[in-house]
């Protein structure tokens, strides 16, 4: 086993939390049976929903493509077993309080029949750089540590960038969530393996996999691997338990003490981050010829019967994979997907599980922090922000609606990990507020965006209808020109000011 490494970064601020990851790490991931029906939104990543390419009634096969991306940040969709499609509607998912989003519904026919695999990549390394990355994106693949972002656009702005270290984060710092972990523990040798794909896509030869210091078995389980493997590129880093040690910015400030800049990417300063599960989803496609129609998800929380980790087809609903965790409990009150830091709380079960749910969280208890209290300016909130921004400010900035403040004092920069939320003596809802004037801002910038188009269409439109004005003038007096055979000047006249208008146009 290759031992890990410590020399590590600082991280300002956070929290030491409850981590109640015991729960559901004691036993093996459990396979989710096939359900009757899958459910599939065709927007399951960041940038525009997917086109669907089927019809209603229509067979499908496991791993088929059944919608394909619309815009430069979508990603493919593959049916995740075989079945028919019954149809294609708007159906409540996880994306805002169980808000609808248009989804394919499959009834799954329970024989799994997959399309005909396409031959399996023997040797990654013979492969160009882009057409590793063109296949990449070929297989549905978005970053599932949560963001859900296309990891082949990801992949193919980094090498837009000088990049030299691949982070693979394994630092799953958000309480209950234990999917991370448990992947490591039993499917190591798939990450390593989708590591160096990564590397081979990026042409870099340093990778780091950063793993909380609290997870002996993972660290094992990796060590033991790159033991067997010797490939010195890849190098294991422990990291103390503190959240959100995890974040992108926060991993790579603590792996390699680079700070990303406000308002950057980690690729800024020559570093690109890829979740665990992500690395081993690539490993998958590439090698096993498996798109991304399957994930490891924790199902959690004192209102379930049995927390566990499971493996589920994308579309399986969140009621489904209840039922395989031994059901609800008597106290199930509150349903969330995500962590309880950053999850989103939903209304129904019949939310279907996307490339993104890393956790299904049931609590007992409504988390009630007491009634919201002035801001008495202790400063708690500031030391604890890994960001170090000023949340009290921020407050008083969104309070006011300042955009211009707001952007000042580096809103746009606040990661919503809920720290100064709890450690708040006057319980304000911080990162709600956060959350509400990141979305105003983003807001107002698609607004002016939008306006500025109308006006760069509305001049575009007036120098067509004078340019169409003078080409008739010019026609017009050409042809009295011609009648009358007087006017040469004036011919001319009118050609100069064609001319002149041709030069303005160029
Ligand atoms: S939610 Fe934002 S402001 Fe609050 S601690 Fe986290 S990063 Fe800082
Ligand atoms: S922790 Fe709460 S009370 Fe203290 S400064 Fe921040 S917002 Fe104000």
């Amino acid at each position: 086993m290759s031992a890990p490494t410590y020399d590590l970064g600082t991280l300002h601020g956070g929290l030491r939390l409850t981590g109640h990851k015991e729960e559901s790490t004691s036993s093996a991931i459990l396979e989710v049976p096939i359900p009757s029906q899958l459910i599939l939104p065709i927007a399951q990543h960041v940038g525009d929903p997917a086109q669907p390419l089927v019809g209603i009634g229509e067979r499908v096969l496991k791993g088929q493509l059944i919608a394909d991306s619309g815009g430069s940040l979508g990603a493919p969709i593959h049916a995740s077993s075989s079945g028919k499609v019954l149809a294609i509607e708007p159906w409540p998912t996880s994306r805002r309080l169980g808000a609808s989003a248009p989804c394919i519904v499959i009834e799954c026919d329970g024989k799994d029949e997959a399309v005909l695999p396409a031959d399996a990549v023997v040797d990654f390394t013979a492969l160009a750089p882009d057409d590793l990355l063109r296949k990449i994106l070929q297989g549905g693949i978005v970053g599932l540590g949560g963001a859900a972002f296309p990891t082949a656009q990801k992949l193919m702005q980094a090498r837009t960038c000088e990049i030299d270290h691949l982070l693979l984060n394994g630092v799953e710092c958000e309480p209950y969530i234990s999917c991370d972990d448990m992947l490591m523990r039993e499917n190591a040798g798939e990450i390593i393996s989708g590591a160096q794909i990564l590397m081979h896509a990026l042409q870099i030869s340093a990778c780091f996999i950063a793993v909380e210091s609290d997870k002996p078995e993972a660290i094992r389980a990796l060590g033991d691997v790159l033991g067997e493997i010797q490939d010195s590129r890849i190098v294991l880093k422990k990291v103390p338990t503190i959240y959100p040690s995890g974040g992108e910015d926060q991993l790579v400030q603590l792996i390699t003490n680079r700070e990303v800049p406000s308002g950057g990417l980690p690729t800024d300063v020559g570093c690109l981050v890829q979740n665990v599960g992500t690395a081993a989803a690539i490993h998958d496609w590439i090698i096993g010829n498996t798109p991304l129609i399957s994930r490891v998800t924790t199902v959690t929380g004192d209102g379930v019967a049995n927390p566990i980790n499971v493996r589920a087809r994308i579309g399986t609903t969140i009621g489904d994979i209840i039922k395989i965790a031994g059901g609800y409990t008597d106290r199930a009150e509150r349903l969330i997907i995500g962590g309880p830091m950053t999850g989103k709380a939903v209304s129904t079960d019949r939310v279907p599980l996307v490339k993104a749910t890393n956790c299904v969280l049931v609590l007992s208890e409504t988390l009630s922090p007491g009634p919201e209290l002035p801001c008495i300016r202790c400063g708690d909130c500031a030391s604890v922000c890994p960001v170090q921004l000023l949340p009290q400010q921020l407050f008083w900035y969104a309070c006011a609606d300042d955009e211009v403040k707001l952007r000042e004092f580096g809103l746009t920069d606040c990661i919503e990990c809920g720290c100064c939320d709890l450690v708040c003596p006057s319980h304000i809802p911080l990162t709600a507020d956060f959350r509400v004037a990141k979305g105003r801002i983003r807001e107002l910038a698609d607004e002016k965006a939008r306006a500025a188009r109308a006006r760069l269409r509305f001049e575009a439109r007036n120098h067509r209808l004078e340019r169409e004005k003078i080409d008739r003038e010019a026609e017009l007096a050409l042809q009295k020109a011609s009648v009358k055979k007087s006017g040469p000047s004036a011919i001319a006249e009118i050609l100069e000011r064609k001319r002149r208008q041709n030069e303005e146009d160029q």
